[in-house]
């Protein structure tokens, strides 16, 4: 087999586990709508111009004459050339008289009345069934292949730091700083896998300070949050960086959230539950009294989508499975005075865990 062949075999097994969960919901087709799901179960890069149907013995991509070749190539199943809604009346054939999952966070409205009108109308009509997260809970355990992806991705983000890091100095703005992460990141054939955060000094207290043209002072911490995408996949990393000589004050938070981030990390392991994680990072921060400032959950699966399952806040009872690939990402952010934030991408192996991200932690 090609190498392509091999991957286009690995993307067909996807299905699988899938059918079960299929089975479970009462469903016996599935009709896919959501673009990282749609690419995960084919194989196709243009996600967001296709959908994808999984029927009992197999499944058919649709798309559009634009995607042609591109689809013949990458495509692990049978491709369907046609726009809506002849896509819609081509697969009432294949539908009739099944019931049939719809993606309930992800289709829209109007494209739910267009089923409804091409598939139960028929002779044999379709019954259509709103379904949740079926292929995203079978997304959550990520394959050989998926977690090399990932780890090439985080790679290139941890030298994209290394080649920036010095650069972050006092007179710099935030921007010029995300700017030069992300040509890094381009000329090593990724992308941004979301607008990157830096956040110097006072804007270090916004969790989600996306770069502005502040320009960062002496004594201040630097949060930078950012990651690569790569073949679909993606890496998420925050390190928090100090310029010059920030106040004890400062480096307390640092050394608090330091501890919590470790601790977190070190209780990843096969069986771990996801609110029990957040609680280690949580408890450590109530008792530097840090507790109000921690205002997100502690992380989240990282994929093909940034932010994915399984959860890592409080009240969640998802479990970590070897193969998961996670985010710990404790933080804390004091309104007028900055913030502190690290962040870990972290596989669950057999026995515990793995750090991918490799990037240095600073020690104040
Ligand atoms: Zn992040
Ligand atoms: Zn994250």
């Amino acid at each position: 087999m090609s190498s392509d062949q091999s991957a286009q075999a690995e993307v067909r097994l996807r299905a699988e586990p899938l059918r079960e969960a299929m089975r479970q919901a009462g469903v016996e087709a599935l009709w896919v709508s959501r673009p990282e799901n749609v690419r995960y179960l084919s194989g196709f890069t243009s996600p967001a111009d296709g959908k994808l149907l999984v029927l009992p013995g197999g499944a058919t991509l649709y798309t559009d004459a634009r995607y042609t070749v591109q689809s013949g190539e990458e495509s692990a199943h049978e491709s369907v050339i046609a726009r809506p809604p002849a896509t819609v009346e081509h697969a009432a054939r294949a539908v009739a008289g099944l019931r049939v999952g719809f993606e309930a966070d992800h289709l829209t409205v109007s494209e739910l009345e267009v089923l409804r009108q091409h598939w139960q109308g028929s002779e044999q009509p379709s019954t259509l069934v709103s379904t949740q997260g079926l292929v995203e809970t079978a997304r959550q355990v990520k394959t050989e292949a998926e977690i090399a992806q990932i780890r090439a991705a985080q790679d290139i983000a941890d030298a994209a730091f290394a080649a920036v890091r010095p650069g972050i100095v006092a007179g710099v703005r935030e921007d010029v700083i995300a700017a030069r992460l992300e040509a890094f990141m381009r000329e090593r054939g990724a992308g941004s896998a979301f607008d990157i955060t830096v956040a110097s000094g006072p804007r270090g207290a916004m969790p989600h300070g996306t770069a502005s043209a502040r320009v960062i002072g002496q004594d201040e911490l630097v949060t930078v949050d950012f990651g690569a995408k790569l073949n679909g996949y993606h890496s998420d990393m925050t390190r928090t960086v100090a310029v010059g000589n920030p106040s004890e004050e400062l480096r307390r938070l640092y050394r608090a959230v330091l501890e919590a981030e470790e601790a977190a990390v070190k209780a990843i392991r096969p069986g771990a539950k996801g609110g029990d994680l957040d609680a280690i990072a949580r408890d450590i921060l109530v008792s530097h009294g840090l507790g109000e400032y921690f205002a997100h959950s502690l992380g989240h699966g990282v994929g093909l989508a940034v932010h994915e399952g399984p959860s890592l806040r409080g009240p969640s009872q998802d479990v970590l499975k070897a193969g998961m690939v996670v985010t710990a990402e404790p933080g804390v952010y004091l309104p007028g005075v900055g913030g502190v934030r690290i962040e870990d991408l972290v596989l669950v192996t057999d026995t515990g865990y793995e750090v991918l991200s490799r990037s240095p932690k600073e020690q104040l």
